[in-house]
C-alpha cells in the first residue's frame, strides 16, 4: 500500500488525543477542591485556621502514603524541589553531582545554583542514566547522583543504589516525568535518599505549577522546609526544624489553590497510569514483530508510567524519514534529536554548562576556588546519548486512546516499516 507521504491514503485522518495527559482529566473534583479553598478564603497555607485544614498538607500526606515515606514537602515547582533538596542534603561548593546527558535542563541548572559542579554522563538504551557511565565518572569529589526517570521509564535503581552505597553517595531521584511509576514493586520517588516531583502541565498530574520533595531523611526534610520558607519557617511543619540553624533562603511555598488542583489530580494517578499502561502494552504487543525497530529497553515494564511508546531505528536518516512518514499516516510522533529547535532536554543545548558560566564569578562553581576537580564539557562528550537519541522515535500516549486508535498506530508502524525501502 502506498504511503500517505507518497500520496497514498493515510491510515487515519482523525485527531489523536489531546497533548496534555493531566489537564484532560480535570473534572468536578478539581472544581470542588478549588471552590473549597475559595469558600474558606484562605489561599496561604499557614493561615492559623489552615494548619489542620490545608490543601497543601493534604497533598503532602497523600504522597507520604502513596510512596510510603515519612516526609513530603510541597513547593512551587520541580526546579525549586531540586534546588531545595540539593541544598538541604548539604551538596554545594567543591562537590560533583552526576546527572544524565538526557534530562530537562532544570536538573543541571539546580546543581550549578546549589554551587556544585554537574558531571554529565551517558544514558543507555533505557534512555535513563547508564550505571556503567556513573562508575566511570566517579572521582573523590563525587557527592551525589541524580537519576532521572525520563519519559515515564524508571532508572536502573538497583545498580544505582549499589554504586551509591559502595561509594557513600547521596541519591536524589528526579521523578518529574514518571509520577505513578514503580521499580520492582517500589514507588518511584521512594528509593533514593530523596526525590523531586513536578506538577507542571506537561507532567502526568499537574497543580498548574508546583513540585514536591519526598524523603525518609528528617535532616533533608527539615533543611528543605527552612529553605522553602525564607529561612525561618512561619510554622514549624516538621516539628524538627528547630534542631537546625536557619540560613538565607527562598520562598518556594505552594499556594492552597495550586495544592487543591494537585490534590484532585494526584488522587487519581493510579487510575490514570493504569489506563496508560494498558494502551502502551497493547501497542507494544502489536509491534513486537516489526524486525526493523528496536524497542526502548524498560528496566521494569510493569512499573512504566507509560506516557510514551519509544523505539529505535537503524540510522538517523531512516529515523527522520520514518517519523515524517508516520506523521503523514496520522500518528503524531517526535524524533528525540534534531527536532528543529534547541531541545533543552539534551546536554548539547545546555549552553551555560558547556561554557562554565554562572550568574556571577563568585558563584561560579568551576572557578571560584572551591572545586579541585577537572571536569570538562564538550558538544561531543556523550556520543552514545547522541547516537541513541538520533535513532529514537517517541509516540506520545494519552489515557483516552481507544482500541481503534491503538490498532491504527500498530497498522501505521507496520505500513511505514514495510515501505521503508521506498522512503
Ligand atoms: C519538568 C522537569 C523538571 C522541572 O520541573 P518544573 O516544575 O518545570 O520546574 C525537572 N526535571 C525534569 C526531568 C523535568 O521533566
Amino acid at each position: 500500500m502506498r504511503l500517505a507521504i507518497d500520496g497514498g491514503i493515510p491510515v487515519r485522518s482523525e485527531a489523536w488525543g489531546s497533548s496534555y495527559i493531566c489537564t484532560e482529566e480535570i473534572n468536578e473534583k478539581e472544581k470542588e477542591y478549588v471552590l473549597r479553598v475559595l469558600d474558606k478564603k484562605r489561599l496561604f497555607r499557614w493561615a492559623p485556621e489552615c494548619l489542620t485544614d490545608s490543601e497543601t498538607s493534604k497533598l503532602e500526606n497523600l504522597y507520604c502514603e502513596r510512596l510510603g515515606v515519612t516526609h513530603a514537602l510541597a513547593v512551587n515547582s520541580g526546579t525549586s524541589a531540586l534546588l531545595a533538596t540539593l541544598i538541604a542534603a548539604g551538596i554545594g561548593p567543591g562537590d560533583e553531582v552526576i546527572i544524565p546527558a538526557f534530562t530537562f535542563i532544570a536538573t543541571a541548572s539546580a546543581v550549578v545554583l546549589a554551587g556544585a559542579v554537574p558531571v554529565i554522563v551517558d544514558i543507555d538504551e533505557t534512555l535513563t542514566i547508564s550505571p556503567k557511565s556513573i562508575l566511570n565518572a566517579l572521582t573523590k569529589y563525587t557527592k551525589a547522583i541524580i537519576p532521572v526517570h525520563m519519559k515515564g521509564v524508571p532508572s536502573q535503581m538497583d545498580e544505582i543504589m549499589k554504586i551509591a552505597k559502595d561509594n557513600k553517595l547521596i541519591v536524589i531521584e528526579d521523578n518529574a516525568q514518571a509520577n505513578g511509576g514503580m521499580y520492582k514493586g517500589k514507588q518511584l520517588g521512594s528509593i533514593g535518599d530523596a526525590a523531586c516531583f513536578s506538577f507542571q502541565q506537561n507532567k502526568l498530574v499537574t497543580s498548574g505549577e508546583g513540585g514536591l520533595i519526598a524523603t525518609n531523611n528528617s535532616e533533608i526534610f527539615s533543611r528543605a522546609c527552612i529553605y522553602h520558607d525564607v529561612g525561618l519557617l512561619f510554622r514549624d511543619v516538621s516539628k524538627n526544624t528547630v534542631n537546625f540553624p536557619s540560613f538565607p533562603a527562598e520562598n518556594y511555598r505552594m499556594s492552597e489553590l495550586n495544592a487543591a488542583i494537585g490534590l484532585a489530580q494526584s488522587e487519581r494517578i493510579d487510575n490514570l497510569v493504569g489506563r496508560l499502561r494498558k494502551i502502551k502494552q497493547k501497542i507494544i504487543a502489536g509491534i513486537q514483530d516489526v524486525s526493523l525497530i528496536e524497542l526502548q529497553r524498560v528496566p521494569d515494564v510493569e512499573g512504566d508510567s507509560s506516557c510514551y511508546v519509544i523505539f529505535y531505528l537503524p540510522s538517523p536518516q531512516i529515523t527522520m524519514r520514518f517519523s515524517m512518514a508516520l506523521k503523514k499516516e496520522g500518528i503524531p510522533n517526535n524524533v528525540l534529536r534534531s527536532r528543529g529547535f534547541s531541545d533543552r532536554h539534551i546536554y548539547t543545548n545546555w549552553d551555560f554548562i558547556l561554557n562554565k558560566r554562572a550568574i556571577y564569578e563568585a558563584s561560579n562553581p568551576w572557578s571560584n576556588g572551591w572545586y579541585k576537580g577537572d571536569v570538562e564539557y564538550s558538544l561531543e562528550m556523550c556520543q552514545k546519548t547522541l547516537q541513541l537519541l538520533s535513532r529514537a522515535i517517541a509516540i506520545p500516549l494519552h489515557q483516552n486512546l481507544t482500541t481503534r486508535d491503538c490498532d491504527d498506530a500498530i497498522e501505521a508502524i507496520h505500513k511505514v516499516s514495510n515501505n521503508l525501502l521506498n522512503l
